[in-house]
């Protein structure tokens, strides 16, 4: 069984992906449509690995653009819904998903400027950094 079809285009395992979720777990638990305990399917060709991203759902036959943890028994932490096998995410295309996340992990911003000097962004809340220099 997967549940690649019951998951929005992308998700996130707020535990694993430190770089997004390590100032506020809190927060991700009110989007539990974006922010997954479990992986939506471990069935899939090839393997977990941290090198690879590009995946196919075994099951129901999703591509998936998945970034898994660096450890030996590697998983996705980060993932994104591939239209076909062929379908290549950009740069930005990545970190727009991944801003996305941090302003709802974060609970949106703060009403302070970003530490950097001369950014003119609004921080996100519990730090002191906007979403760009945080990502
Ligand atoms: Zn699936
Ligand atoms: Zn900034």
């Amino acid at each position: 069984m997967c549940e690649c079809q019951e998951v929005k285009s992308f998700f996130a395992c707020p535990d694993d992906f430190t770089d997004l979720f390590s100032f506020d777990y809190q927060a991700s638990y009110s989007f539990p449509e974006y922010f997954k305990k479990e992986i939506p399917t471990d069935e899939v060709i090839p393997n977990f690995d941290y090198s690879i991203t590009c995946y196919q759902c075994s099951v129901c036959q999703q591509w998936w653009y998945f970034e898994c943890s660096p450890t030996e028994s590697s998983s996705p932490i980060f993932g994104i819904k591939l239209d076909t096998k062929d379908h290549v995410l950009s740069d930005n295309e990545i970190k727009a998903v991944k801003q996305f996340l941090a302003v709802l992990s974060h609970d949106g911003f703060s009403a302070e400027k970003c530490i950097h000097h001369g950014c003119t962004n609004l921080a996100l809340k519990k730090v002191k950094m906007c979403v760009n220099h945080f990502i």
